[in-house]
């Protein structure tokens, strides 16, 4: 088939890289609009903590944490890139009152699923031991199955093997008045709210900021995440990142704020000591959303697919996503329950 993609984020890009590979014609257009959230991102792959309890939300994401490890090394192995991933585990930090009732929940959630790995509460030796500058105010969980990825070098690897297969990748903007008959797809994050069709599309400004840590010892740390939404993820050698906010807003405007950077500050150094922390920078991203938070995927008319709104969790869900929406198109054989993200009737 002949294949058009519009947007070369995470959800383009993965969507591409698995349809080339099943033998389809595909060229990409990427316009590489300021506050792309893959580029933005810093991402944890750990979806068993969390306590949302959509159940459509959740067979997505495991299903993808599940995918993870298979597609990282095929893609690895492809490019001889690294994608910044790493399967050493998340750490979770929480209040004292909740620590035994948080670690029986998510041990739970291993129970039937080997993915999750061990979950297990850390001693103050065993936290300093894995993240030697971190607090050890508040009591720790490790669940081994976590992992981390950096979106913006997991793209790169992508966009190289989606090209060695033979794709095409356009840096420009999609001419709609140029229409070839081919079959769209259409993943232009929060830019989704240009186009005219179901489903509506939102996005949140997320800032991130980024962090050194003088005297960083030579280890590798896992990612924490920390007391309610705030994470940590140390990128590498002595560089970390913490983050981070979620402002609701219309505005595509990718300039820092103040607001934003006081708040990370405080968070940083509930964590840290100031002594021990550099703040080098902020990272500014758009994440796209639909309606309720849940991805869309599907056709919206005969010759339109969609794939938007895949929020805080894009990092995780978009390789599998991408892998499904090829195997659909192709015909053959999908994992994925695609009625659970579609809710709207294709317009012939
Ligand atoms: C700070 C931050 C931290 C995050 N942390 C995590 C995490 O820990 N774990 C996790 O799983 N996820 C995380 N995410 C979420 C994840 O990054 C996003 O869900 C995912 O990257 C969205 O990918 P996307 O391809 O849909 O959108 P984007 O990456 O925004 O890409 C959309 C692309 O479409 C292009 N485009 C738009 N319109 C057009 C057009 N007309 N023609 C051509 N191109 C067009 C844009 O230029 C852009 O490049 C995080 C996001 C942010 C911002």
């Amino acid at each position: 088939m002949n294949i058009t993609i519009i947007g070369g984020g995470l959800a383009g890009a993965s969507a591409g890289y698995h349809l080339i590979k099943l033998g389809h014609n595909v060229t990409l257009y990427d316009r590489q609009d300021k506050g792309q959230a893959t580029f933005a991102s810093a991402g944890i792959i750990c979806p068993w903590v969390s306590q949302r309890r959509n159940k459509k939300w959740y067979r997505l994401v495991t299903k993808s944490a599940h995918y993870y490890p298979e597609f990282i090394s095929t893609l690895e192995r492809e490019t001889g890139m690294s994608t910044g991933y790493k399967n050493s585990g998340a750490i979770c930090l929480f209040k004292e009152n909740i620590f035994d009732k948080a670690t029986k929940r998510i041990s739970a959630k291993g129970i039937d699923n080997p993915d999750v790995g061990a979950v297990r509460q850390l001693s103050k030796e065993e936290l300093s031991a894995l993240h030697p500058s971190i607090t050890t105010e508040y009591p720790a969980l490790i669940v081994e199955g976590g992992g981390q990825v950096r979106g913006r070098k997991l793209l790169a690897a992508l966009k190289e093997a989606f090209i060695h297969h033979g794709g095409t990748w356009k840096n420009e903007s999609y001419d709609e008045t140029t229409d070839d008959g081919s079959l769209k797809i259409y993943t232009t994050g929060a830019w989704g709210a240009e186009q005219t069709y179901k489903p509506d599309i939102a996005h949140q400004r997320a800032e991130i900021m980024h962090f050194k840590l003088k005297n960083q010892q030579d280890i590798q740390s896992p990612v924490v995440m920390a007391l309610g939404p705030t994470y940590i993820v140390h990128l590498e050698k002595d560089e970390y990142v913490i983050g981070t906010t979620h402002i609701d807003t219309g505005s595509f405007d990718t300039s820092p704020t103040d607001e934003s950077y006081n708040y990370l500050q405080s968070e940083l150094y509930k964590y840290f000591k100031k002594e021990d922390v550099e703040i080098t920078e902020m990272g500014v991203g758009l994440k796209p959303y639909t309606r309720d938070f849940l991805p869309f995927i599907g056709y919206v008319d005969d010759n339109t697919f969609v794939i938007n709104g895949m929020g805080s969790t894009g990092l995780t869900a978009s390789p599998y996503v991408g892998h499904e929406v090829s195997h659909l198109i192709s015909g053959l054989p999908v994992g994925l329950d695609f009625s659970d993200y579609n809710y709207i009737e294709p317009q012939n």
